[in-house]
């Protein structure tokens, strides 16, 4: 039965490359799942009989669609835009939008498939879907954003609708974006549609804690993770990649925690305090003021600013939060990392370790905690958003965090117990993918060949 899996997934990992030419981050992504999925594969015939790889590594649906907008000069200009439906049967079709220019079908593609067993993870009634443009919000004015947000949502909202598909944020995409596509929805669609995007403001409709919901997940997780295996954030040293929504609460929670923050990045470069970042300065500079973080070393002498984000795991540390984007940790930064002594590697942002990096990590004993595991906190309060503007109440600050608190330790418990389960004690990257996986074959089973 090992054999005939192997056999099942290169069969089907050929197939993918052969009729997705080109798309490298897919490829990736699902390379990564399949091998997690040997040991079920092999336990579980019923899942090759019924072509369930085969299945969901073809999204329902892929709409690519022409933004065209208006520049603050009155030139036209046009980007693209995309949404990849890729798995409905837990739940609507629930992912971000990212706003980012390398964005192409590859890597939505790659996000949308994470983000069904993500999603699925959360134990919430979610599909997975994700969509963005190469629209380059990086020195835009507010109008341009406005104006390529609404003829966006023009196109989007023919497929999207909150029992369809509920986009949310991702890069580039934050609440100011939430806001002018939720208001472009409605005055096409009318009504008030409050559970068509999740990461609304809180005024109109949105969820305390959905902002932090990401980073401060995947601390929960990490520290979960550390609890176990006799360690603590107590007095340890972490660098945090990115500045973003996710990295600032990933900081504002380990810090709380007990934690010293030494390293936090933008995409131009990276600053450097032995004595630790000043977050709230961090938080002030990227979400008010929209600036680089080169800025933060003229509030704050003392700290270094480096050119060269990437580098930024070069600095030794115990705990390391890549928060930042897709592949940013390879071979190399592994390595130095692992040379470094660094003891847990907790992943904010969506795949940021390289396949060959994660192996490096687990050879060399440092704890894993996989994205789709530990940064599954911002859908799964996402999903308590859908919750309450279904209800039409609104939780607390304090409720929905505890809820999200619970359901990150149901994440690892369950990605535990499957890499338990599947002879794989401690793998946290094959429990998570085979928990994940398990849920959404399972449901497709039930709902016959579709
Ligand atoms: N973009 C986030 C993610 O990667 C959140 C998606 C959502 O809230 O729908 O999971």
């Amino acid at each position: 039965n090992y054999n005939k899996a192997l056999r099942y997934i290169d069969k089907v990992y050929e197939e993918l490359v052969a009729r997705n030419p080109q798309e490298p981050e897919f490829h990736q992504a699902v390379k990564e799942i399949l091998a997690s999925l040997l040991p079920i594969l092999a336990a579980e015939p019923k899942y090759q009989d019924q072509a369930i790889l085969e299945r969901l590594v073809e999204p329902e649906r892929l709409i690519t669609f022409r933004v065209p907008w208006t520049d603050d000069h009155g030139k036209v200009r046009v980007n693209r835009g995309y949404r990849v439906q890729f798995n409905s049967s837990i739940g609507p079709y629930k992912g971000g939008l990212r706003f980012h220019p390398s964005v192409n079908a590859s890597i939505i593609k790659f996000l949308g498939f994470e983000q069904i067993f993500k999603n699925a993870l959360t134990g919430q009634h979610i599909g997975g879907g994700k969509g963005g443009s190469d629209f380059d919000p990086k020195d835009k004015s507010d109008g341009e954003i406005m104006r390529f947000a609404q003829s966006f949502m023009t196109e989007l909202q023919n497929y999207i609708g909150p029992d369809e598909d509920v986009p949310a944020g991702d890069i580039g995409v934050g609440a100011r974006e939430i806001g002018y596509l939720f208001g472009q929805y409605k005055r096409i669609r009318g009504g008030y549609p409050a559970g068509v995007l999740t990461g609304k403001g809180i005024l109109y409709g949105g969820s305390q804690a959905r902002t932090e919901a990401t980073g401060y997940g995947a601390v929960y997780f990490v520290n979960e993770m550390l609890k176990e295996n006799h360690l603590s954030l107590q007095g340890s040293r972490i660098i945090v990649s990115g500045s973003g929504n996710v990295a600032i609460y990933a900081m504002q929670k380990a810090e709380q925690l007990g934690a010293k923050v030494v390293a936090c990045s933008d995409s131009a470069g990276y600053i450097y305090d032995e004595n630790g970042i000043h977050i709230n300065t961090v938080r002030r500079l990227k979400e008010v003021e929209r600036k680089r973080i080169s800025e933060y070393v003229k509030e704050h002498p003392q700290a270094v600013y480096f050119q060269n984000s990437t580098q930024i795991w070069r600095i030794p540390c115990d705990i390391a939060l890549p928060c930042a984007t897709q592949n940013e940790i390879d071979e190399v930064m592994a390595r130095t990392l692992i040379a470094n002594g660094v003891k847990a590697v907790g992943e904010g942002a969506n795949m940021p370790s390289t396949i060959e990096a994660i192996h490096l990590f687990q050879e060399a004993g440092v704890l894993f905690a996989p994205a789709k595991a530990a940064n599954a906190g911002g859908v799964a309060v996402s999903a308590l958003e859908m919750a309450q503007n279904s209800m039409r109440l609104s939780w607390s600050f304090a409720e929905v965090d505890a809820k999200l608190h619970e359901i990150m330790g149901n994440i690892y418990r369950q990605s535990m117990d499957a890499a338990q389960q599947y002879g794989q004690p401690g793998n946290l990257l094959v429990g998570a993918n085979i928990a994940g996986f398990r849920i959404v074959a399972e449901a497709m089973l039930a709902e016959g060949v579709i």
